[in-house]
């Protein structure tokens, strides 16, 4: 599937739209998330036109991807949820209910998050 250009995330990077940034380097942006389902709730993503972590993963260059992992770090230890304990998750496709087709990792913390995935949604 072709990246959609006009997705939320596009748009904030094009700075067409505002965000609440958290943190910034070459390759990635940080901004929390507008619907905080945490204490700490924050967005790293890649600036390529990345769909998803499948398309991130087949066509990202290395300094691409050590950059969205070091930014997960960075943003953990910014707010704080390195000392205290934190997850990481990113939705890609349909079954995991991806919402904006722009390659995002959520970072959450400062709450106890309980088990690691929610329950199925009904058939
Ligand atoms: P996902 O279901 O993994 O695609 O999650 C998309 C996330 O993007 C949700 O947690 C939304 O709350 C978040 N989101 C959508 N629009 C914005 C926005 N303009 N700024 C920050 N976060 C957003």
């Amino acid at each position: 599937m072709a990246y959609d250009s006009n997705n939320i995330f596009a748009k904030i990077l094009r700075g067409e739209i505002p965000c609440d940034k958290v943190f910034e380097d070459d390759h990635t942006l940080a901004f929390n998330d507008i619907n905080p389902q945490a204490p700490v709730h924050v967005l790293v993503i890649p600036k390529g036109a990345y769909e998803s972590m499948d398309d991130f993963h087949a066509n990202a260059s290395d300094a691409e991807i050590a950059a969205l992992i070091r930014a997960v770090g960075e943003v953990a230890r910014m707010t704080g949820v390195a000392e205290t304990g934190y997850r990481i998750l990113s939705n890609t496709g349909v079954d995991a209910h991806q919402e904006v087709p722009h390659l995002h990792i959520h970072v959450v913390g400062k709450r106890d998050l309980g088990g690691m995935i929610g329950r199925p949604r009904p058939s």
